[in-house]
């Protein structure tokens, strides 16, 4: 992957004092083509999402972060946000190279096999714990575990900043994906519902630039989800008897074809929700409504 050339996007971008993004070529969902790792902090830095598997990137994003440890400010770790490739993909590379420990819940931590090496000072981070960043303005980052687009998902809060990194919860650039294997639609929604509540000024995406008022756009997904939902139980009722490849033309009938790929999994997320819910019944391969609905 040598030959990959360095991506021409702006970088790094400042979003609010100890608060840069700089972002790395990825193997990410079409359309985006980046994930963006953050840099918190004015004096201890904290690094965000070791995404790119591109040597070139990754030389790129060394020299970023030797850059910030210069004049007094020192790397205190990498944390991850979770386990999927376009966010992990230089976890081990960029931990070794800088010499810096990542912190990643311990579902991330299972996932990263030999990516993950304790004697390095790696460090499990859970729901509450707290990263605080010295400087002239402290910095006091809350974990926030954040499941159902993946099992291990942590989002950082900081309060006084109106800051939340949001890894793959939204994203300002392409959608965010519940697949049944790693995800969970009735958790995601229940988070997304907690991230709203927060009342966060920005929302610091993987993909896509930021996210001013966050909550607004938090509630948008959970709508979108539920027209989905009612969307993919009107088709099971309206074709009695169906598999997926016959739901996902009805109930993604507004999404070009080219997605009905990548929507199948998105449909199996929401009739497992349906399932849980009563609302569907399945039978082999094929989903029916319930008697009663
Ligand atoms: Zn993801």
């Amino acid at each position: 992957m040598s030959a990959t050339p360095v991506s021409p996007v702006e970088r790094p971008i400042g979003i609010a004092p100890g608060v840069a993004a700089f972002a790395t070529l990825t193997p990410t969902l079409p359309p985006a083509t980046h994930t963006n790792s953050y840099a918190l902090g004015e004096r201890e830095i904290l690094l965000v999402e070791p995404a790119t598997p591109h040597e070139a990137e990754q030389r790129a994003f060394v020299e970023w972060a030797r850059g910030l440890a210069s004049g007094g400010r020192t790397l205190r770790a990498i944390f991850v946000t979770h386990h999927h490739i376009d966010h992990v993909a230089g976890a081990q590379a960029l931990s070794e190279e800088l010499r810096l420990p990542l912190l990643a819940h311990r579902e991330t931590a299972l996932r990263l096999g030999d990516a993950w090496r304790p004697e390095l000072g790696h460090r499990h981070l859970d729901d509450g714990d707290v990263i605080e960043l010295d400087g002239p303005t402290p910095q006091r980052w809350e974990a926030l575990h954040t499941p159902g687009h993946a099992p291990g998902h942590l989002c950082l809060h900081e309060p006084k900043l109106g800051a939340l990194g949001v890894g793959d919860m939204v994203a300002s650039v392409g959608t965010i994906l519940i697949e049944p294997q790693d995800g969970h639609m009735q958790t995601y929604l229940e988070q997304l519902r907690r991230l709203s509540e927060l009342g966060a000024k920005t929302a610091l995406p993987a993909h896509g630039s930021a996210i001013d008022e966050p909550s607004a756009w938090f509630d948008h997904y959970v709508s979108h989800r539920k027209m989905r939902e009612a969307k993919v139980l009107f088709s099971v009722q309206q074709l009695k008897r169906a598999g997926l490849d016959e739901l996902v033309a009805l109930a993604y009938d507004d999404t070009p074809r080219e997605i009905w790929g990548l929507a199948k999994l998105s449909l199996e997320a929401h009739l497992i929700k349906l399932l849980d819910d009563g609302l569907v019944q399945r039978e082999g391969h094929s989903y029916l409504p319930e008697a009663s609905t």
